[in-house]
This record gives structure tokens, C-alpha cells and sequence, in this order.
């Protein structure tokens, strides 16, 4: 039987990559689409000898020409981490916006089923928690993280819009906090931050006092939730993430323990609409997919720990703050 064909947009980032190696595992043709603009194709490398797997250099806000049968699409394209979207703010609107509506024009044309990578921030800085689905959130539109909340909130909102008016099959996971192995050490996330701190000797940053909390889920038990979400028939919005939520300054002391550095905490100014809370309701996922994390923070930190550390010493040392 011929292969099923699969389109993954920012496919040299972070999940962009282990999606790449999820679906060549489970033997689909993939079609792998990134403009490099924060990704790495280093990322991606090791799957380009391989026949199921074709890479296409390209920018997803212009329009996205793929030849042949395409049978699902995976929409990961988008900075994500707010150092990235504060540095391209416009890219990040039109990528969520325009990109996300080439897409949905490529799924409907080729009868395709496609999945978009939202995320726990269209809840804003939430004022309920846990956060369910049905929380509508409270977003700053016009602050600084507002170019990549309002992007993927619109993005949530044209992709039902063509499954409810054009009959599209879609799919909408929420993200929360993920991490793993391919995080870039530099892209100002906490965790790559922390890490990349207590390798190179020097204190870990706390923003604020560091009573904000965050939930993070292994970066494996994610994909496997994408995957069952995918193949579900559930078309709403959907949180995947770990519910096991620690406040920054307890999450430092944790890589502090984990790392064994002699660097301490430091505290500095908290950026604007910092989300003061965040914790999945994975309700849903549990009883939709059957899915819930299998992976501790302790297990999933000391795998991307040894990731870290394994990198060349000229990308240890680069910081881009
Ligand atoms: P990432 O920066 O590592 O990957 C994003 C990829 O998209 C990069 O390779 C980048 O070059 C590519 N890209 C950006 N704009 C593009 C464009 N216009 N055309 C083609 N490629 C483009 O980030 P990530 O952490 O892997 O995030 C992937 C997706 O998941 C994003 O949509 C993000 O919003 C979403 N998400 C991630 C998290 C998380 O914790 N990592 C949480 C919530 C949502
Ligand atoms: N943070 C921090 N020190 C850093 C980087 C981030 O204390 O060096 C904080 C940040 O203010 C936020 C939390 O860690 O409260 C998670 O930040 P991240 O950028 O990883 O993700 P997001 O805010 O998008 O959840």
C-alpha cells in the first residue's frame, strides 16, 4: 500500500523535528517545510538520507505549492519562545495569520486533515487555574506578547472556521510548556536558559520574585498526544501538557540540584504580562485520547541535561540576549 503523505511546517525547530521522526518511524511519507527562520536543520539532518523523508525551504506566509496526493498536515510553523516573537513580531503575526490560511487552502484542495499547533497562551495570564478548554482567557492584545497569543488565537478561529464552512477536517492541540532535547540553549525559554546558565558558570535569572508558576511536559509525551489527537475525530481545541506545576524559583533550585552548580538564584525584573499561573486541565485528553504523561520532571530533565552538555562548546557559549 502506498505510503500516507504528511506535510510538517516548522519542521527544523523543536517538535517540528521529533514529529519529523515520529511520522518516518510510523513509515509515512513526510514532507518536511521550515524558512529556517529560529529552526535548525541540524535538527533534521539525520533524516535526509532516508527515502520517505523530503525537506522543502520555505516560507508558509506565502503560498505553499506541495505536488501529488497530501494526506494530513501538521502546522508547527511559528516562533515560540518570547524572545523569538518579540524580535520578529511581525513574522510571528503573519505566520499564525496568513500562514496558517495558505494551509487550510492546501488541506481543503488536496481533501487533507490538518493539525495546528496552538498554545496555552491564548489563555493569556489565565485567571482561573487549572485552565480547561472552555476557558475563553485574558489576553493583552496590544502588549508585547500579543503578536503571538492574537496570532494563534485567529489561527484557532480560521481553522474552525474552514472545518465548520468548508467541511476541512481539523484538529487544534493547546500546547503547554514543552521541553526535551533540540531546544535551542539560547532561545531565552526558562529552561534552556537555567541550563545553559549553570553550564557556563554563571547565576540563574528569576524573573520577578519567581512565585510564577509553569507546568512542563517532556517534549516524548507530547508527540504521542499530537499523534492520538490527529488520529482522533475530535475537532476542538484540546490542552496536551503535564499538570505537575512548580513556581520558577523552586524550578531553579531544581537545576541547580540537577546541574550541582555553585551559581545561585538571582532575581530580575518580571517581563510585562508574564502569565502568573499556568497548569493544564487534561480532563479532555485523558478521556478523548486516553493520553496523560508518563514522563517525571526529574526523568525528562536529566535527559535534556546530558543533550545540553553534549553540545560543541562554541554553542554552549553563545548567548543572544
Ligand atoms: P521552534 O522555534 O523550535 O520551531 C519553529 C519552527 O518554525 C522553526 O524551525 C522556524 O524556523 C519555523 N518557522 C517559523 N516561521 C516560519 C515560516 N513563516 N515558514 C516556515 N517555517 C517557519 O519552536 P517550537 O518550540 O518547536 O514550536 C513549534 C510550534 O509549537 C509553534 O507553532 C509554537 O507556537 C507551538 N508551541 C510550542 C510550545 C513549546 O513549549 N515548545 C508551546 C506552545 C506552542
Ligand atoms: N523566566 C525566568 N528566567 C529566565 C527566563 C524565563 O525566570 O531566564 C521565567 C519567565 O518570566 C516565565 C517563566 O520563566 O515566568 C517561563 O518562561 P518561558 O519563556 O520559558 O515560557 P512562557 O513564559 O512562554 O511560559
Amino acid at each position: 500500500m502506498a505510503r500516507k503523505r504528511i506535510l510538517i511546517t516548522g519542521a527544523a525547530g523543536f517538535l517540528g523535528s521529533h514529529l519529523c521522526d515520529r511520522f518516518v518511524q510510523e513509515d509515512f511519507h513526510v514532507i518536511a517545510m521550515d524558512n529556517l527562520i529560529t529552526g535548525d536543520l541540524r535538527n533534521i539532518e539525520h533524516l535526509f538520507k532516508l527515502e520517505n523523508f523530503e525537506f522543502y525551504h520555505h516560507d508558509v506566509s506565502n503560498y505553499v505549492h506541495i505536488p501529488g496526493q497530501l494526506d494530513y498536515i501538521l502546522h508547527f510553523a511559528s516562533p515560540a519562545s518570547p524572545i523569538d516573537y518579540l524580535k520578529i513580531p511581525i513574522q510571528t503575526l503573519k505566520v499564525g495569520s496568513l500562514g496558517t490560511h495558505n494551509l487550510l487552502g492546501l488541506a481543503k484542495a488536496k481533501n487533507a486533515r490538518m493539525l495546528i499547533a496552538s498554545t496555552s497562551e491564548v489563555y493569556g495570564d489565565p485567571n482561573c487555574n487549572p485552565q480547561p478548554e472552555e476557558y475563553w482567557g485574558n489576553v493583552n492584545p496590544v502588549g508585547p506578547r500579543g503578536v503571538y497569543d492574537e496570532a494563534k488565537r485567529f489561527q484557532e478561529a480560521i481553522t474552525m472556521a474552514y472545518h465548520t464552512f468548508h467541511g476541512v477536517e481539523t484538529r487544534i492541540v493547546r500546547i503547554f510548556n514543552t521541553y526535551g532535547p533540540r531546544m535551542r540553549l539560547n532561545d531565552g525559554r526558562v529552561l534552556p536558559a537555567f541550563i545553559g546558565q549553570a553550564i557556563r558558570g554563571e547565576d540563574l535569572t528569576v524573573f520577578g520574585d519567581g512565585s510564577q508558576t509553569r507546568s512542563f511536559c517532556y517534549v516524548d509525551d507530547l508527540i504521542e498526544g499530537i499523534f492520538r489527537l490527529l488520529f482522533s475525530d475530535y475537532s476542538y481545541p484540546v490542552n496536551i501538557g503535564n499538570p505537575d506545576e512548580i513556581t520558577i524559583l523552586e524550578f531553579g533550585e531544581e537545576i541547580i540540584k540537577l546541574t550541582g552548580t555553585t551559581q545561585k538564584l538571582v532575581l530580575r525584573p518580571l517581563p510585562t504580562d508574564d502569565p502568573r499561573q499556568r497548569r493544564p486541565d487534561i480532563t479532555k485528553a485523558r478521556k478523548l485520547l486516553n493520553w496523560e504523561p508518563k514522563v517525571s520532571r526529574a526523568e525528562g530533565l536529566k535527559i535534556t541535561y546530558e543533550y545540553f552538555k553534549s553540545l560543541p562548546t562554541d554553542v554552549i557559549e553563545k548567548i543572544e540576549h
